[in-house]
C-alpha cells in the first residue's frame, strides 16, 4: 500500500512540474489521507465480539422479560444502557445526569400501559458541534406472551449492543485527541415494536434540531443471516442510503472498502420491495422529515418475532464485522470536511 502511494506521489511530481510548495502540499495531502485511514481503522479494531456477547447475553436473558415497552424489562434495559454510558464517561444528551427522554403514556395510544423512555448519550464534536449524526437502535421487544419470554436477541439486542461498542470506540478516539468533528447522538429508542413510537417521539421532540442533523444511521437486527446468503454470510442489507443523499450512499460504500470480501446487499432498497422493509424501522421517522437515513439489517430468519430469538443463535463474528462497517460509515459522516448534502428527492 505504502509503495503504491509513494509511486503515485513520484508520478504526480514528474507530471506537474511542481514548485517546491506544491510538492510539499501533495506530500502532505497524501500523509493526511493515510493518517485518516489508519485512525479509523485503529478505533474500528477496538470493536470486538467479547463485550457485545457479554452485554447481549444480559439484555436478552429472561431477567429482561422481553423488554416490552413501558414494562419492567424495558425499564431494566434503559437503566442498563444509562449505566454503561455513565461508566464509559459518555454524557447524556441533556447535559445532566439523566439519559432519559421521557415519553408520556398517552403518546402510545393504548399500546403501552405506562410512560416509557428513549436513552440518549452524546459525544460532542470538536469542530462542528452543532452538526449532529444520530445513530439509533430500538431497545424494546415483544415482552412475555402466555408465560413465554421473547428474548429478542437479534431483534434488537444486536443493534443495542453494537451502539454501545461504537460509542466506546468514538470515546477512545476522543480521549486520544481524535474526537469526531461533528457531534454524535447515540439514540436508543423505545416502542419500535408497537409502531416506531420512540423514534417518532424523538423526531417530533428532537434534542438537536433536525435541520442540524446530518444523517441517521439505524441498526436493527444485524446478528444473523438469512437463507438467501447461506453460502456466503459476509453481507449486510443496506436500505435507504441513496434516497435523500448520494453522499450518504457513498459514505457506506467507502466504509466497506475497509473490510475484506464483504457484500453490501441492496435487495430491500428496491422501491418495489413487497416487504416494504424501508418503512419498517426507526430510520423512517428521520427520512420522512428529510434527514438522510440508512438502515443496516441482516434479514429475516426462522426465529424472527418468536421466543426462539435467543443469544446463543447470534453469529458474533458477523455481528462484529457489521458493527465495524457501521462504525466506519459513522466515522466518515462525522469527520468528512463537507457535511453530506440532501440532493435526492427521497423516492
Ligand atoms: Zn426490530
Amino acid at each position: 500500500m505504502k509503495k503504491i502511494i509513494v509511486s503515485a506521489i513520484v508520478l504526480l511530481l514528474v507530471s506537474c512540474n511542481c514548485t517546491k510548495k506544491q510538492t510539499q502540499e501533495i506530500a502532505q495531502n497524501q500523509n493526511t489521507k493515510t493518517a485518516k485511514i489508519s485512525f479509523a481503522k485503529k478505533y474500528a479494531n477496538t470493536i470486538t465480539a467479547k463485550e457485545m456477547k457479554t452485554n447481549l447475553y444480559v439484555i436478552a436473558s429472561d431477567k429482561f422479560e422481553g423488554r416490552n415497552t413501558g414494562e419492567k424489562g424495558q425499564k431494566k434495559v434503559a437503566a442498563f444502557l444509562a449505566k454503561k454510558y455513565q461508566k464509559m464517561n459518555i454524557p447524556s444528551a441533556f447535559g445532566t445526569e439523566n439519559y432519559y427522554q421521557n415519553i408520556p403514556v398517552a403518546f402510545f395510544r393504548g399500546k403501552s400501559k405506562h410512560d416509557s423512555e428513549n436513552v440518549l448519550a452524546y459525544i460532542k464534536g470538536i469542530e462542528k458541534p452543532e452538526e449532529v449524526l444520530v445513530i439509533s437502535a430500538h431497545m424494546d421487544h415483544l415482552g412475555v406472551k402466555n408465560g413465554v419470554v421473547y428474548n429478542g436477541a437479534d431483534d434488537n439486542g444486536t443493534g443495542t449492543v453494537a451502539l454501545l461498542e461504537i460509542a466506546e470506540a468514538f470515546k477512545q478516539a476522543k480521549k486520544a485527541g481524535k474526537g469526531p468533528k461533528r457531534s454524535i447522538l447515540f439514540l436508543h429508542v423505545t416502542g419500535e415494536e408497537k409502531g416506531l413510537f420512540g423514534s417518532r417521539y424523538y423526531s417530533e421532540h428532537p434534542v438537536f434540531e433536525l435541520k442540524n442533523t446530518v444523517a441517521n444511521i439505524n441498526v436493527d437486527m444485524i446478528g444473523r443471516s438469512d437463507t438467501i446468503h447461506k453460502a456466503d454470510k459476509n453481507y449486510v442489507y443496506v436500505i435507504g442510503a441513496d434516497r435523500l443523499s448520494t453522499g450518504l450512499d457513498k459514505a457506506v460504500t467507502n466504509a466497506n472498502k475497509n473490510l475484506k470480501d464483504f457484500t453490501l446487499d441492496y435487495k430491500y432498497n428496491d422501491r418495489n420491495d413487497p416487504e416494504r422493509i424501508y418503512y419498517r424501522s426507526d430510520h423512517y421517522n428521520f427520512a420522512k422529515n428529510g434527514v438522510p437515513a440508512v438502515f443496516f439489517f441482516s434479514g429475516i430468519h426462522k426465529d424472527y418475532h418468536k421466543s426462539t430469538d435467543t443469544a446463543d443463535k447470534i453469529d458474533y463474528d458477523l455481528l462484529t464485522t457489521r458493527t465495524q462497517l457501521i462504525f466506519y460509515t459513522a466515522w466518515d459522516l462525522a469527520n468528512n470536511p463537507e457535511r453530506i448534502k440532501v440532493d435526492r428527492d427521497g423516492k
